[in-house]
């Protein structure tokens, strides 16, 4: 299971994110699919509006094999909480960015607890190097790819 966001090409500029059991590419071919119907929802339209589906690109924000599909959906919402990307706002419609600005702070600060505790347990789940076939915790990924072992062996 996956959190995953939809990037302006060549940037961090993220203007969604979401959450699925697929695979990223399935994920991406079934909005692809929506976006070409016409049908979905305010992404695609937004997608349609700035540039068109080429400009945009999907990524992975965070991996999580061993969760609850209820546990997905909380990583998701931190996701998007801290990113705040433009498309999820149009779901729960929002008048002023400084009402955006004050929903997402209270919700922050009243989340801040199960954010933590929700981050500090996905940096304690592993992954397994593609390169090293050893198991790394997601909250050491980049001290790994940094590390002698990685780049040596
Ligand atoms: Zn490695």
């Amino acid at each position: 299971m996956i959190v995953y966001g939809v990037y302006l090409m060549d940037t961090d500029i993220c203007i969604y994110v979401g959450s699925t059991h697929q695979s990223l590419s399935d994920r991406k071919a079934n909005h692809h699919y929506l976006y070409r119907s016409g049908k979905g929802h305010y992404l695609h339209s937004y997608i349609k509006d700035n540039g068109g589906w080429d400009m945009y690109t999907f990524k992975i924000i965070s991996d999580h094999p061993h969760v609850s599909r209820t546990e997905l959906l909380d990583f998701e919402k931190d996701s998007i909480i801290e990113i705040n990307p433009l498309c999820n706002q149009q779901r729960n419609p929002i008048r002023t960015k400084e009402d955006t600005i004050e929903y997402y702070r209270t919700r922050y600060i009243q989340n801040a607890e199960a954010i933590k505790e929700r981050s500090r347990r996905w940096a304690a789940q592993t992954f397994t190097c593609d390169k090293c076939k050893c198991d790394v915790r997601w909250g050491e990924k980049s001290r790994h790819l940094r590390s002698i072992k990685h780049n040596v062996t």
